[in-house]
C-alpha cells in the first residue's frame, strides 16, 4: 500500500541508531523539525530527531495542507456556481468526486513526507523512526518500528510531540463519531454530516462540507461560533453560514449517538434551547472541540518535568521547560496552536542554545501573530479584539474605524448570491497606533499577511493613510478607512 512504501522508504529503523547525540527532538512536526533542521543545518549541532507516525506532523498529515487543499476544491465549487453570473453557460456536472480528489490529496501528502525527508538528510539531522520516551533530564529511550528499543543519551532535549484531538464528552455512542484525523480518511462525498464544536476546525469543515453540497449541520454551545475573534468576525460569519445553509444549532448539546448497523448511518440525539431534537441519516459526526496536548507516556514524570492543569507543559518566554537542558514549543505547550508558531520558536529556541552569541536572547515574541480561519467568507486577525483593547486601554483611548461593504467581485451576481465583506481597525492613543485589526471577505487570507508586516513595525493609523490604495481591490478599504 502507500502507507507502506512510505514507511519502506523512511525505514531509518533498519539503520543502528546513535546512542548519543547533542540535541535529541521528540516529535517531526513543524516546531521538531524547525529546530532539528536549524540546529545541525545552520549551526553545525549533533541533531537527532525522532516521529513516531508520518514526518511534517499535523500540519502535513491531519492539518492545515490537506486542509487547505480541501478548501481550495470548495472554493472551485463556489466559483463555478458564481460563474453563471458572469455569463458563463457551465453545467453543473453532478456531485464533486470525493474519492479521486482523495486519492490525489493522499499522493501529494506523501510526496511531502518523501521531501521532508530528504530535507533532513541534506541537513544532516539523524532522523529516527519509532517512539520516544524520557527516563532522566537527560536520556530518552526509542522504541523503533520492529520493537527494539535503544537508550539515547542527549545533551539537550526538546519536546515538541503536539497534540491530539480531544476526546468527546462521555455522552453514549460518542465514539461513533470521528474527529479532525478521520475527516482526511473519509473515502466518499458524504450526504449528510455533523459537526460538534465552534473554533478553527468546526467552522473551516463545516464550511467546506456545505460548498461540497453536502447537508451539513454545526452544533455550537453558544449563539456564535469562533468567539475568541472580535465581535465583528462571530457575528458576521455565523450569520453568513446560515444564509449559506449551514443547519446551524445554537445553544445545543449532543445527549446520545446511535448507529443503524444495516446502513451505518448515525442518528444523533440533542438538546437545543430548552427543547429536544433528533437527527438521522447521518453519514459522519465530527468531534471538534480542541485539542488535547500528547504527553501520556512521554516520561514527562521520570524526568521532572511539569505540565499545568490542562496537560499542557509549561516553559517561560524562552521555551524552557522546569527542568534544565528539557525544553518545550508547539501546540504540547498549548500558547498559540498554528504551524508557523512552532516552527519559529524552534528556530529561534536552536538559534539560542547552538547559534553565535547574538542569539543568546533569543525568542519568539507571541504577540501579534497573525491568524486567518478558512471560513466561508475567510477571516483574519492580528492583535486585540475591541474587548480585549477596552480592557487593555480603556474606551477613551481608542478610535475605532469599521466598514463593510459587497466586493466588486459580487457586482454581477444576485443579492443572494453576494457575501459580506467587514473590515476594523482599532487604533490606540494619540497617535491611533493600529493594536487589532480584523478583517472578513474574499482574500482575506493573502491580504493578512502584509498587513501584518505593517502592524509589527507599529503603525499608525496615519501609515495606512500615507498608502496609496490600490484600486480595485478590496484591501484598499482598508487605507481609505474615515
Ligand atoms: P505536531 O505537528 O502535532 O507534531 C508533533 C509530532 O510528534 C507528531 O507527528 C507526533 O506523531 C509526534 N510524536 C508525539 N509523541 C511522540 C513520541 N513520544 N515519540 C515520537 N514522536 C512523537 N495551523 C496553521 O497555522 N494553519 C492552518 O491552516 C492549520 N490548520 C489546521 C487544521 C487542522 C485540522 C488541525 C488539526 C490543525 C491545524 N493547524 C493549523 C495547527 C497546526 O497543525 C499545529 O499548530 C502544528 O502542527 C503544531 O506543530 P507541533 O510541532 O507543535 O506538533
Ligand atoms: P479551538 O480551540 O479553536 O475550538 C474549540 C471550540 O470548541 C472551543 O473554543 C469551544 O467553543 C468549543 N467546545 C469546547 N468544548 C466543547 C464541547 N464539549 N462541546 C461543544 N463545543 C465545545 O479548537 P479546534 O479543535 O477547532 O482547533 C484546534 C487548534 O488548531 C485551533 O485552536 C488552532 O490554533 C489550530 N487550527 C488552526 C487553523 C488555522 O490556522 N486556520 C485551522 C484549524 C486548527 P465555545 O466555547 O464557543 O463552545
Amino acid at each position: 500500500s502507500t502507507i507502506s512504501r512510505h514507511f519502506s522508504l523512511s525505514s531509518p529503523a533498519m539503520a543502528p541508531i546513535s546512542k548519543e547525540t547533542d540535541f535529541l527532538v521528540i516529535g517531526g512536526g513543524s516546531g521538531g523539525l524547525g529546530a532539528a533542521r536549524a540546529a545541525s543545518a545552520r549551526y553545525g549541532t549533533k541533531a537527532m530527531i525522532i516521529e513516531g507516525k508520518r514526518l511534517g506532523g499535523t500540519c502535513v498529515n491531519v492539518g492545515c495542507v490537506p486542509k487547505k487543499v480541501t478548501f481550495n476544491a470548495a472554493a472551485i465549487a463556489e466559483t463555478i456556481h458564481q460563474s453563471r453570473a458572469y455569463g458563463f453557460n457551465v453545467q453543473e456536472t453532478g456531485p464533486f468526486d470525493w474519492s479521486t480528489f482523495k486519492r490525489k490529496r493522499d499522493a501529494y501528502i506523501q510526496r511531502l513526507n518523501g521531501i521532508y525527508e530528504r530535507n533532513l538528510a541534506n541537513d544532516k539531522v539523524e532522523y529516527v523512526h519509532g517512539w520516544a520516551k524520557l527516563l532522566s533530564p537527560n536520556q530518552a529511550e526509542v522504541t523503533l518500528d520492529d520493537g527494539t528499543k535503544t537508550v539515547v543519551s542527549a545533551k539537550k532535549i526538546l519536546l515538541a510531540v503536539g497534540g491530539y484531538p480531544t476526546i468527546p464528552p462521555q455522552i453514549p455512542g460518542a465514539e461513533l463519531g470521528t474527529n479532525s484525523d478521520g475527516f482526511f480518511d473519509i473515502e466518499t462525498l458524504p450526504k449528510k454530516v455533523a459537526l460538534v464544536g465552534a473554533g478553527y476546525i468546526a467552522v473551516e469543515f463545516a464550511g467546506m462540507f456545505n460548498a461540497l453540497g453536502v447537508e451539513t449541520h454545526l452544533f455550537i454551545r453558544y449563539d456564535t461560533f469562533l468567539r475568541n475573534f472580535d465581535p465583528m468576525i462571530q457575528e458576521a460569519v455565523t450569520k453568513e453560514y446560515e444564509r449559506l445553509g449551514v443547519k446551524l444549532h445554537k445553544r445545543s448539546s449532543a445527549s446520545k449517538v446511535e448507529k443503524d448497523e444495516k446502513t451505518g448511518k448515525l442518528t444523533i440525539h440533542y438538546k437545543e434551547g430548552d427543547s429536544e431534537g433528533v437527527l438521522s441519516d447521518v453519514d459522519h459526526l465530527i468531534w471538534a472541540i480542541g485539542r488535547t496536548p500528547a504527553t501520556q507516556g512521554l516520561g514527562l514524570e521520570a524526568a521532572g518535568v511539569k505540565v499545568d492543569e490542562r496537560g499542557h507543559i509549561v516553559v517561560d518566554d524562552y521555551q524552557n521547560t522546569n527542568v534544565e537542558n528539557i525544553y518545550a514549543l508547539g501546540d504540547v505547550t498549548g500558547r498559540v496552536e498554528l504551524t508557523p508558531v512552532a516552527i519559529a520558536a524552534g528556530r529561534k529556541l536552536a538559534a539560542r542554545l547552538f547559534g553565535p552569541e547574538q542569539f543568546r536572547t533569543a525568542k519568539l515574541s507571541y504577540e501579534g501573530i497573525p491568524s486567518v480561519v478558512f471560513a466561508h467568507p475567510e477571516v483574519g486577525a492580528i492583535g486585540l479584539t475591541e474587548p480585549q483593547a477596552v480592557e487593555k486601554y480603556g474606551r477613551e483611548n481608542l478610535k475605532i474605524y469599521k466598514t463593510n461593504f459587497t466586493a466588486m467581485y459580487y457586482a454581477m451576481m444576485d443579492p443572494e448570491q453576494k457575501g459580506p465583506t467587514a473590515y476594523k481597525l482599532i487604533c490606540a492613543g494619540p497617535e491611533e497606533k493600529v493594536v487589532g485589526l480584523h478583517i472578513l471577505g474574499l482574500g482575506s487570507g493573502e491580504m493578512l499577511q502584509g498587513f501584518g508586516v505593517a502592524f509589527k513595525m507599529g503603525a499608525t493609523k496615519a501609515d495606512f493613510d500615507n498608502c496609496v490604495a490600490i484600486h480595485p481591490t478590496s484591501a484598499e478599504e482598508l487605507v481609505t478607512l474615515r
